[in-house]
């Protein structure tokens, strides 16, 4: 019962260290949890980092420390002076939705790097109800931020500062580096739940959030390079009492239905369950998805000749979904697939 629900994570993993220095898009994966405190997975983060600048996409538990063990990694969004102290800066956060085990790191996100030298203030896109939900951190705060401001030399003084954007399907933000376009996934009893579909100079990425299966997904990933998709195991999921089935068939994607989505939208890469397994390694630190051209050329889809909704890819899916228990390792060069397991909400 323990175990139901992962995330599987199609990520461009790169063939080669070369290849990863000449691009410009890096997925790291700062969270891949669940609401199970898990001391191996952080709450569900990633973050896409292009030009050694990164824009957040959820804000789970342990986001920031994850983005600091990245920094010790070798990604430089995340690099302090010293590789010792790493120094982790968000400028934008972007909340799929609102349940709690996406947004309990948004407080350490608005006031973390504040601390450490943020000057200016936090944008935060999100559903509407996000400006209750950071109105209320920040109020909550007061007398934290109040008494730091105070302190002889202490943190910039518009650092703690949020500036929420209550978001509507469309283009959500665009800056020279990356353009966000938000679109509506069917997640539970959520009014308003999001996907994002991600477009960067060298790639297109496209992350589900909670959802459960949808053609929006598949929509916005045609032509995608990479997926990032939520999913239970079917396994898991027979072991439910009938009462959490029924919601966790509103809420979320089985691996069944997942490799009939990746069928369909045929992102730019295949899920490796085995390889994964096999070559990630357990040292720790977020995982580290550097983009490179010829991950593209890793097709999914009936008309390769390994098509992931085919009887075997299905069960390498669930085979991924029911033994990985690999949140925030750091996987190296194999395109590779990482799962989140647990029960959700
Ligand atoms: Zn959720």
């Amino acid at each position: 019962m323990r175990y139901l629900r992962s995330l599987i994570t199609v990520a461009a993993l790169l063939p080669s260290i070369a290849a990863s220095q000449s691009s410009r898009t890096q997925i790291v994966m700062l969270g891949t949890g669940t609401p199970i405190p898990d001391p191996d997975r952080s709450g569900p983060a990633v973050a896409i980092v292009v030009d050694s600048t990164a824009y957040l996409f959820d804000a789970g538990t342990g986001v920031v420390r994850r983005a600091a063990a990245a920094g010790r990694n070798g990604v430089r969004a995340f690099a302090g002076r010293t590789s010792a102290q790493p120094s982790p800066r968000f400028d934008r956060v972007f909340l799929t939705h609102l349940h709690s085990d996406h947004t309990l790191g948004l407080a350490d996100v608005i006031f973390t790097p504040w601390i450490q030298g943020r000057r200016t203030p936090l944008d935060i896109y999100g559903p509407p109800g996000t400006s209750h939900l950071v109105n209320s951190i920040l109020h909550g705060y007061s007398e934290d931020f109040a008494e730091r401001l105070s302190a002889s030399g202490g943190p910039s003084p518009d650092g703690w500062k949020a500036t929420v954007h209550e978001i509507v399907p469309g283009i959500v933000f665009q800056d020279s580096r990356i353009t966000v376009r938000a679109f509506p996934v069917l997640h539970a009893g959520w009014k308003y739940a999001f996907g994002y579909r991600i477009e960067t100079p060298d790639r297109t990425i496209v992350i589900s959030g909670d959802t459960r299966a949808t053609s929006k997904v598949d929509e916005q990933c045609r032509g995608c390079d990479v997926l990032i998709h939520e999913v239970y195991s079917d396994s898991g999921f027979a072991t439910l009492p009938p009462e959490r089935q029924i919601y966790h068939a509103q809420a979320h994607t089985s691996a069944t239905q997942l490799g009939d989505i990746a069928t369909r939208a045929r992102p730019g890469i295949h899920p490796s369950p085995d390889r994964f397994r096999r070559r990630c390694s357990s040292r720790g630190g977020a995982r580290i998805a550097p983009a490179s051209p010829s991950a593209a050329s890793v097709r999914t889809g009936r008309p390769s000749p390994a098509p992931p909704a085919s009887p075997g890819a299905i069960r390498a899916l669930r085979r991924s979904a029911t033994a990985t228990s690999d949140g925030n390792r750091s996987c190296g060069r194999p395109r590779a697939s990482a799962c989140r397991s647990g029960r959700s909400r």
